[in-house]
Formats: structure tokens, sequence, C-alpha cells
């Protein structure tokens, strides 16, 4: 039967009246640790008292005027980003999914203003860039492509992390690279240290540009603003959204000069995109993301979860297979279906989401303590100790899925 709510979620029966940090708490005052964190958004964790003042100081002045109008609030966000990164100019989204495809449409557009018509854009396998017709075929995933065709032409999808399999994939139309530094739902999985550098050369050398999609591994997730700082390229374009607004939802995709330069009056636009209300608080976050130390203590907390986490694992190796990640976008591949150790952790109140190659995401508010960590691990501990016990008793005898 068809619910109110269109049933394309399978949704967790649990209402949280509010979030402090980073813990929910349910109607009847259960408290879950939440290293879900709005798949990676909640990056300062709920309810932040800054973020909540810059919000309704704004939500008092002026929610909307269109993009008819200067907003001063996305000019100096887009100043920062801008100042902070590779990129020269900033174009607001709401979504993830709205900024590749902004970067998708740029791509394209700039060679159409060098004159060459070369749309083809190289993407990868395990990819995930959202649920727009362009995004779904972008990502490739045929479940999310199935019953949605005709599919988007103009995307040739190669294995992740094979530079050999992108040379071979290069026609004469290729005019750009797509890819995540690290790939969130594809289960984080983590490229060889020199891909993204080979995926540079090779854009260098054949006139592509490189896009990255830094929607999950953006603004601070990893320890860097951006995870592609750790390879010591840049991209010519990248769209970022999740972590961006903290919990309000807007996206950006950002560009150099050059690579934007067909974007000209008129090109593109979004009703909402860089409203007064995202402007306000992503500037906020921004402000706490680049306070002296912020960053610095991310790698520090992931050092120690990592730490923890390998304990941890020696501990139940029927239950957990590798620890897996950078930052805090943290991976724990299990040996039992991942869907069982989210179902587990859950029971013992810790909020995980699940991902590709039967990986487990762990991904704390950016603020999480040393010793929620600790709380974290301790759960996770109890987790698999129930796990053994299930599936001692159960037939499956802990094989992966
Ligand atoms: C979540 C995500 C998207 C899509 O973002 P939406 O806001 O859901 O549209 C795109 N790319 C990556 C890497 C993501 O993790």
């Amino acid at each position: 039967m068809i619910t109110p709510v269109l049933p394309t979620y399978a949704r967790i029966d649990l209402e949280f009246e509010r979030g402090e940090g980073c813990w929910l708490v349910t109607k009847d005052g259960r408290r879950y640790l939440d290293f879900t964190a709005g798949i990676a958004v909640n990056i300062l964790g709920h309810a932040h008292p800054y973020l909540v003042a810059a919000l309704t100081e704004q939500a008092g002045k002026l929610w909307h005027i269109s993009n008819l109008f200067r907003i001063p609030g996305g000019e100096r966000l887009a100043t920062r980003l801008t100042e902070a990164t590779f990129a020269d100019t900033v174009f607001f989204t709401n979504s993830g999914a709205e900024a590749l495809e902004c970067a998708i449409k740029m791509a394209r557009r700039y060679h159409h203003a060098n004159g060459a018509e070369r749309p083809r854009m190289i993407t990868f396998e395990g990819a995930f860039h959202g649920r727009t017709l362009a995004t779904i075929a972008a990502g490739g995933n045929a479940k999310y492509l199935e019953g949605f065709g005709p599919d988007l032409p103009g995307f040739d999808q190669v294995p992740f992390g094979d530079v050999k399999a992108v040379e071979a994939a290069l026609t004469p139309q290729t005019g750009s690279i797509l890819v995540e530094p690290i790939q969130g739902e594809g289960g984080v999985r983590v490229p060889p240290a020199e891909f993204l550098r080979s995926l540079r050369a090779l854009c260098d050398a054949h006139g592509m540009l490189l896009v990255l999609d830094e929607v999950q591994s953006g603004v601070g997730r990893t320890g860097r603003l951006f995870a592609h700082e750790a390879t010591g390229i840049t991209p010519d374009i990248m769209s970022v959204a999740k972590g961006i607004g903290g919990g309000f939802p807007m996206g950006a995709c950002l560009a150099t000069e050059e690579a934007a330069k067909g974007m000209v009056l008129g090109t593109h636009g979004s009703t909402y995109g860089g409203n007064p209300l995202a402007m306000a608080v992503g500037n906020a976050v921004l402000d706490k993301v680049l306070e002296e130390g912020f960053l610095e203590r991310v790698r520090e907390a992931s050092l120690r979860f990592k730490q923890s986490l390998a304990a941890v694992m020696d501990k139940h190796p029927a239950v957990l297979a590798e620890v897996r990640g950078e930052g805090l976008l943290l991976g724990l591949r299990a040996q039992v279906p991942a869907a069982e150790l989210v179902n587990a952790l859950r029971a013992e109140g810790m909020l995980v989401p699940g991902a590709g190659d039967n990986v487990v995401r762990l991904l704390p508010p950016l603020t999480v303590s040393d010793e929620e960590i600790g709380i974290a691990c301790d759960k996770i501990d109890a987790a698999c100790r129930r796990l053994e016990e299930a599936f001692h008793l159960s037939p499956v005898k802990g094989a992966a899925e």
C-alpha cells in the first residue's frame, strides 16, 4: 500500500525529538550516538549554538530574494571559498546532485566554448554522484538506472583506480574525468596515492578537465579542507555539498576561471541556490572549520579512532575484516552482512550508515570528542559480541553476503 510519504526509503522506526552534538534523543528519552551525522552532513554536530544563532539571526531578516538581486552573504562565502581553494568562482546549489549537474554542464560547455564538441566524461565503477537523471548516468549503478531510461548519454565507466582503463576508454569526444577522491557510498574506497595525480597528468596531456566530486569527502571530513589537498593536485571543477551547510541544505560547484569560461550570462540558474539562509549558515560553518586547529583535531581524532578500531578488530576477526578510510570518513568492512552490523550497532545505541563493498561507514560529526570515540569503540565491541552469539546460533556461519 502506498504511504503518504513516497516509499522510496526503508526508514528505521525511530523518532528523534532533538540532537545535542554527537547525540540524538528520542521522544521517550533514549540517547543514540550518531555516527551517521545525516550521512556526513552534520559536521559540527546537532544544534551547534553558533549555527543556530547564525540561522535564527538571518531568519529574522531575510529568507529568500532570488538570484535576481545581490546576496552579500553569498558573495562573502564565494570569496572565502575561492581564497581557501584552487577555485576562482563558485555556483551555489541546494544539494550534491545539483552541484554535480552544474559541474557536468560546465565541463561540456567548456569544450563548446573552445569550439570543440567533447561532451564525453570518464566515470568510475562504484561511484555515487546523486539521483538526478544525469548523476545516475554518471554513477552507472544499474540498480539506480533500472526503469528510468533512456539513460543520459555521454558517460564512459571504467574500474576505480585503474589508470590504464581510463587511457583505453579515451575517445576524441572525451572532454573530462569525474572522480571521488575517496568513494563514500561505494564503500569508503581509497584509491592508490598516485591515482589522482595520474588522472591530473592525463587531463593535462589531452586537454581534458578534471572534475572532483568532494560532496562527501570535502569540508574537513578527511582532515583537510578538501581530500584532494593530500595528493598535491588541484582539479578544474569540484562539486561540494553535505558538510558545507552543516545540516542546512546547500551545495556548491567550484571552478577555475578557465574551466568556467563557458558559463556565461544566462547559461545556468537556480531559484533557491545561494539563498540568504543557506549563505548565513555556510559562512558560520566555514568560520568553525577554518578556526586554528580544527582540521588538525580531525586528523588527531582519526588516528585515535583508527588505533582503537584496530584493537577491536583484533578481538573480532570473524565479524570485522578491515578498517579503511581517511580522517573521519572511515569504514569497517564486515565479514558478516554489513546490514547485520548496522542493526547490532543500533541495538547498542549507535547509528551508522552502510555502504557498498559490505562496509559500514563511521561518519561522526567532526567535533567528536575522544570520550565519544571511546564510547563508539565500546559499542562496536559489544555489537561484535552480539553478532558472534547470533551467528553461532545461525546457519549462516558468518559468511559475507
Ligand atoms: C551524497 C553524495 C552526492 C549526492 O548529494 P545529494 O545532496 O544527495 O544530491 C553526490 N556525490 C557524492 C560523493 C555523495 O556522497
